[in-house]
């Protein structure tokens, strides 16, 4: 279980008394990234056992409340547990500014360092990456600039046959070398052939998050064969109280509808209107498009797996 996800909230705007407001923890061997910070953000990350001192990068999708209120607190608490280590926010402007306010008007000078990276609206490619991760980023439509996020695994190696490689007694060095796809001479002159050792590599992973957004399709290159798609799903088809409303969110049947165009491997919809008690009427809607849905839960994991990438925790 080396690359999965935690949802700390599912609801939309409005919190629901079992669901709080959007933020996903992405993490990746070791490392964690948080995508989202709604009011509780914080409360929510310790109720669930997130490494909070461990987040490195924090991505904001957009700037309406329900997605970043919860980020001058987490950024404060961050401060009385002298922490040290750099924090990285992407978002769009002004966050900078807004952060920068509330921290002069508590007097605060942070104890880590902070860096500010701006989305620019209609921003698409590469965020940050790895040598074995890739972030990147695409818009979305929404009443104010939005844009998602894809992680998705790069450099993927090629798998060691223990069986095979357990009585050569090899050196270290040998096995980065064969998974990287090249043969390995040892001391003695021999040849070992990395097709004799190791299997093809798994496909790369990827987790695309779809944050608040009208149907679109305009996005689907960025997130096509995600293994697992986020995406929002606040309303019925039908449900939705204005025009508005309709046009800036999608539909439980809209989501899975781009996790089909997409060609996911599983689709979790979320961001859930604080009028629905029962989330089976979405997914529901959403199965009866694309099968394997499964919703947004606070606290659960998903496990981006290599086989089948629909297996779930809890
Ligand atoms: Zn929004």
């Amino acid at each position: 279980m080396d690359f999965f996800i935690t949802i700390l909230g599912s609801s939309s705007a409005t919190f629901h008394k079992n669901r709080g407001l959007t933020s996903h923890v992405v993490s990746y061997k070791g490392d964690h990234f948080l995508v989202d910070c709604g009011e509780g953000t914080q409360i929510q990350m310790q109720r669930f056992g997130t490494p909070l001192q461990k987040i490195s990068r924090i991505f904001i999708s957009h700037l309406h409340g329900d997605h970043f209120y919860g980020l001058i607190g987490l950024l404060s608490t961050y401060h009385l547990f002298h922490r040290k280590a750099p924090l990285h926010i992407y978002s769009h402007r002004p966050l900078q500014e807004i952060i920068g306010l509330q921290l002069k008007a508590s007097s605060t000078e942070l104890s880590y360092p902070l860096y500010f990276h701006d989305l620019e609206e209609g921003q698409s490619g590469v965020l940050y990456e790895t040598e074995d991760l890739r972030i990147e980023t695409f818009p979305l439509i929404h009443s104010v600039p939005t844009n998602g996020f894809v992680f998705k695994e790069r450099n993927v190696q090629r798998r060691l046959v223990k069986d095979k490689i357990k009585s050569m007694n090899l050196p270290y060095e040998a096995y980065d070398e064969l998974k990287s796809g090249k043969d390995f001479y040892l001391d003695d002159g021999s040849l070992i052939r990395c097709d004799e050792v190791t299997l093809k590599p798994f496909l790369p992973r990827s987790y695309a998050f779809c944050s608040d957004t009208g149907y679109t399709e305009d996005f689907l290159p960025f997130v096509k064969d995600s293994t697992i798609l986020y995406h929002e799903a606040t309303f019925l088809t039908g449900d939705a109280p204005n025009k508005r409303l309709e046009k800036y969110h999608a539909t439980a049947k809209e989501a899975a509808t781009i996790a089909s165009k997409a060609n996911a491997g599983q689709l979790i919809i979320g961001h859930f209107s604080a009028r629905y008690n029962m989330l089976s009427p979405l997914l529901e809607e959403a199965r009866s498009v694309f099968s394997n849905t499964t919703p947004a839960i606070d606290g659960k994991r998903y496990v981006l797996t290599h086989e089948s990438s629909s297996e779930t925790v809890s």
